[in-house]
């Protein structure tokens, strides 16, 4: 069983649940439902809707008002709607991440079986205290409680609610300081701590992948099944004709650029030659708590569109269209495009950013030869190095907006660069009620089943551990690894040398 455990509602849950929790000052209760979302590492539970009592199902206040009835309603409601069953209760005066009480405990714990037993699924805890802040706890049969590691509420920001054991704070680091000094200590240690997984390490994945390393996120992963080649080398700033000589997959070759700009004290970078599209690749996604979408293909970008409201992960997304025309004599212009992702934005076919019948066809292997306009700095289609890394701007600048919400503003919905008038635009997009993809909000691991069978990432992998097995790339690979290990302990030595210290918690 998965140990890691979290809890993700849209904004609109956790108003309606904080309305019932903290009215007046005075603590309640109250049961919703949910449903799993299972990563590779990670069970969260996706808060779906708030089952309200009825008359007589309330006792008095707080967790002993909590009835037998109301426990079996609620509960076999949820098992209907294949859920699970949560307990929420609220702690006014209260801030911060809060520990369980005896009573909080005795109370879960004696409708922990009942619940189980009923849905099928483990009872999880909720308790909201004054400040808006989160804590939960998975029941499981005869394992107890496991304490989440966060919470997170995901609305025009992302807000996360954060066990502090389980995730402490990242100490902050000298050399961070004017980062720091941007946003202030709070919102670091907070921004540092969400786990963010770029998808496809093009060139615009690598300049965001770089440069959330070098702000100090301390969680990030990479994901991209594909192989350095010398036409990736105008635009795949860093990578070298050595890595095109040897074959080094885009990942490899990316995460040793994150790992030398990081500037947090302990980076964890996960990467994985899967595609987001494999069950796997989908399965590690899930872990994580914000997605960079930087992928041209219509599948993964279908898979992840799907990720951002069945599962409430928050994806930024964008791409780069360069026109040029068709003669080859010249450009007529380009277009960069970023938006999140989430409830309560249109999702990527809605903006116009993903062409349904085009995933078909992607799935099926027949789009190889095709130009995909819509790309996003991938090798397919026109793009230069001078404009990708506008692309990968707007995207980490939505991403900032997120998740610091400057001014209290949070994302700005879709926007649109125009290079030939240099004109930023609010792409008018909207949420549609109708949306097939907006319609599965917190479905969870029931969401209809994108992934699949990926040939193109089985052959590209195939096509590597060939090539690795030749003499020329085992030992162009052996020297090239003996300078990259020499490079990181004279790295060793200017850290000691300039003797860097940790600001004092
Ligand atoms: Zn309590
Ligand atoms: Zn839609």
């Amino acid at each position: 069983m998965t140990q890691r455990t979290s809890v993700a509602m849209t904004a609109d849950t956790h108003d309606a649940l904080a309305r019932a929790l903290l009215l007046d000052g005075r603590e309640d209760v109250r049961l919703a439902t949910y449903r799993p979302s299972t990563g590779a590492t990670r069970r969260t539970a996706l808060v779906r809707r708030l089952v309200p009592p009825e008359p007589g199902e309330l006792g008095f206040r707080g967790n002993a008002a909590l009835t037998g009835r109301y426990v079996r309603r609620a509960a076999t409601l949820a098992w209907a709607d294949s859920c699970g069953l949560i307990l929420a209760h609220g702690h006014p005066g209260e801030q911060g991440w809060q520990g369980v009480s005896g009573a909080d405990r005795e109370t879960e714990a004696a409708y922990a079986d009942l619940a189980q037993e009923i849905t099928g699924l483990p009872l999880v805890g909720l308790t909201l205290a004054s400040d808006q802040s989160w804590t939960a706890r998975h029941w499981d049969r005869d394992v107890g409680a496991t304490v989440a590691e966060n919470v997170r509420v995901v609305g025009d920001r992302l807000v996360v609610s954060w066990n502090d054991d389980l995730v402490p704070p990242p100490r902050t680091r000298r050399g961070q300081a004017r980062t720091v000094a941007s946003w202030g200590e709070r919102t670091h240690r907070d921004l540092t701590r969400r786990a963010v997984l770029v998808v496809g390490a093009g060139s615009v994945g690598l300049d965001v992948a770089v440069r959330l390393a070098a702000t100090g996120v301390t969680r990030i992963g990479l994901m991209d099944f594909d192989t350095v080649e010398e036409h990736n080398l105008d635009r795949l700033v860093g990578a070298t004709r050595v890595d095109a000589w040897l074959r080094r997959s885009k990942v490899d070759v990316v995460g040793r650029l994150v790992d030398l700009n990081a500037t947090a004290a302990s980076l964890r970078l996960e990467t994985s030659e899967l595609s987001v599209c494999e069950p796997a690749g989908l399965a590690a996604a899930l872990d994580f708590d914000v997605i960079f979408s930087c992928v041209d293909r219509p599948w993964a970008r279908a898979v992840l569109n799907s990720v951002a409201y069945a599962h409430l992960i928050p994806v930024v997304d964008g791409g780069i269209g360069v026109d040029a025309f068709s003669d080859g004599n010249g450009m007529r212009g380009a277009t960069w495009r970023s938006h999140v992702v989430r409830p309560g934005r249109p999702c990527l076919a809605c903006n116009g950013q993903l062409n349904l019948a085009a995933v078909t066809a992607d799935r099926a292997g027949d789009l190889d030869d095709q130009r995909y306009i819509a790309g996003n700095g991938g090798d397919q289609g026109e793009n230069v190095a001078a404009l990708s890394v506008s692309a990968a701007a707007g995207l980490l600048a939505q991403y900032v907006s997120l998740t610091v919400a400057p001014g209290g503003l949070g994302d700005p919905g879709p926007l649109r660069y125009v290079l030939s008038t240099h004109t930023l635009e609010h792409v008018p997009a909207h949420t549609r009620p109708a949306c097939p993809v907006e319609a599965t909000i917190a479905d969870g691991d029931l969401a209809l089943a994108l992934a699949g069978a990926h040939h193109a990432a089985d052959h590209r992998r195939a096509a590597r551990r060939a090539a690795e097995r030749t003499w020329d790339v085992r030992l162009g690979r052996a020297a090239d690894d003996l300078l990259h290990r020499l490079h990181a302990r004279l790295l060793g030595v200017a850290e000691r040398r300039l003797r860097v210290g940790e600001v004092a918690a």
